[in-house]
């Protein structure tokens, strides 16, 4: 780093209240480290913001000086894009003060926070908003994306609980969005990614989520083709109520999975209370208790921690054809690691019924939202699951609808994203040259300004 570009960040650090973390500082490789240990990226500087004066004043400082910023909210980005080489990271994740209004049913959290944060707090009242699968999935990222969890059948993507958006835009200037302020910059929020501003605080809708009945069902890897045609035939007959995303792994060597399965290939289907979907077959493993909902969101946690690397490749899916079927018999035969795996997350029930053109998340009639990835904690390996995420996906991805949901998706370029908002894309393009003329937001699955 020159001694000119120090001096200027000394400049935006005593403008702000959190710390500007630099090269030369001792906190710097902790900083810009992000979930996925594969992005190994050397920002300029790191702007650990402790407010939204701190936001506005970074968004700014590099308005002013020129320079590219990433925005960082949990640090899960599949294609890391909370980071980035030589740009200014607006960093929030110490921005992570969550409050429940009871009586409103309703919760405010703050740009940087975890799922976890928010299921602790709308935990205690027995509410919660429909997030997705792990507690340590950050909220920006998660929700600006779409949004796709256990909830979605029964209260819909977490951007259909979303009421209100705290923004800063491109100028540093700060506007409130919702249904009756900025209401186009609302709609973009609602899929269209960070591309629109920092989001400092979100305000959702909450339900009344108190015990649920969930776990693993476990059946063996031969039973793939089996389980996968039941239960296509079974999810749109299923009470909202009831939810469960399809999987391939290879059980874990750990409790609470007994040790005569760990290890083994199996196809899993997680579900929410049920006697439908215990009528299949013979499982290897019945995990279905009752448990807290933010016990559930936990659950996963463990299997992955951060700084495995990960390589992801996505689809939806309108229909789990018989094509795809003998597909994910061949691939899930052939997991390259351990904690390789595949997902299908149901796109359905309350999903369906907001209109495509309703939020900016456009594939409304999907049935499915799938992802393969490879992931390990060896960096030796990172040719051996890139390899196999992408033999999988190119052998997938005809069955598949066209484009991908964007928050699992890596650097697929801009024919991909188009992909990924159908018709709704071209709206964001124009939502994104008032909001972003200068495409400042770029470091994200970018949607540059329509000309
Ligand atoms: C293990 C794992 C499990 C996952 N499970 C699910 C799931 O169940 N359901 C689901 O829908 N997705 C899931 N995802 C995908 C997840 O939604 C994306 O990885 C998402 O980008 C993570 O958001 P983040 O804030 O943690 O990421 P970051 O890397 O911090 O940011 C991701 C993108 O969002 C932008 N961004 C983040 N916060 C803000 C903000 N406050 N304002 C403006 N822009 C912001 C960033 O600039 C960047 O472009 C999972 C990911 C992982 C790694």
């Amino acid at each position: 780093m020159t001694t000119t570009a120090q001096a200027s960040f000394d400049t935006l650090q005593a403008a702000m209240r959190g710390p500007v973390i630099q090269p030369a500082d001792a906190g710097y490789d902790a900083a810009r480290a992000v979930y996925n240990a594969m992005i190994d990226r050397r920002p300029a500087a790191i702007a650990r913001c402790a407010d939204v004066a701190d936001v506005m004043t970074a968004v700014k400082f590099a308005g002013d000086t020129g320079q590219t910023v990433a925005v960082r909210g949990g640090g899960h980005n599949a294609a890391g894009l909370g980071v980035w080489d030589d740009a200014l990271v607006i960093d929030l994740s110490t921005m992570r003060g969550v409050t429940v209004d009871p009586a409103d049913k309703t919760v405010r959290a703050e740009g940087g926070c975890v799922w976890g944060d928010v299921d602790h707090a709308t935990g205690g009242f027995g509410l919660a908003t429909p997030s997705g699968i792990l507690s340590t999935t950050g909220v920006g990222g998660l929700t600006l994306g779409g949004g796709i969890g256990y909830l979605a059948r029964r209260y819909g993507l977490t951007v259909d609980n979303l009421l209100a958006a705290d923004v800063v835009l491109a100028d540093g200037s700060f506007v409130t969005a919702s249904e009756d302020s900025h209401p186009d910059l609302f709609w973009a929020l609602r899929g269209g990614g960070g591309n629109f501003g920092v989001v400092t605080s979100f305000q959702f809708r909450c339900h009344d989520v108190g015990t649920v009945v969930a776990g693993p069902v476990l059946y063996d890897l031969a039973d793939t083709a089996a389980v996968m045609r039941w239960y296509r035939e079974l999810l749109p007959k299923l009470p909202e109520e009831l939810s469960g995303w399809l999987a391939l792994i290879t059980i874990p060597p750990a409790p609470p999975f007994p040790e005569e399965l760990w290890m083994r290939k199996a196809a899993e289907h997680a579900d929410e209370a049920l006697a439908p979907v215990r009528s299949f077959g013979t499982p290897l493993l019945d995990g279905i208790q009752p448990m807290p909902y933010p016990v559930l969101q936990t659950v996963f946690d463990a299997l992955y921690p951060a700084g495995l690397q990960w390589y992801w490749r996505a689809d939806f899916f309108r229909e789990i054809t018989d094509q795809a079927i003998a597909v994910h018999e061949e691939f899930g035969a052939a997991l390259p690691t351990p904690h390789s795996t595949m997902h299908m997350y149901p796109i359905d029930g309350a999903v369906h019924r907001v209109s495509p053109d309703a939020t900016a998340f456009s594939y409304r009639d999907a049935g499915w939202a799938g992802v393969i990835v490879g992931v390990d904690p060896d960096p030796a390996n990172a040719g051996k699951i890139r390899d196999w995420a992408v033999r999988y996906w190119e052998a997938l991805h005809p069955t598949s609808a066209g484009g991908a949901y964007v928050n699992f998706m890596m650097d697929e370029g801009t024919d991909r994203v188009r992909a990924s908002y159908g018709p709704n894309y071209d709206r964001l393009a124009r939502v994104k040259a008032h909001y972003d003329p200068d495409n400042f937001f770029r470091i994200n699955q970018n949607i540059p300004p329509a000309r």
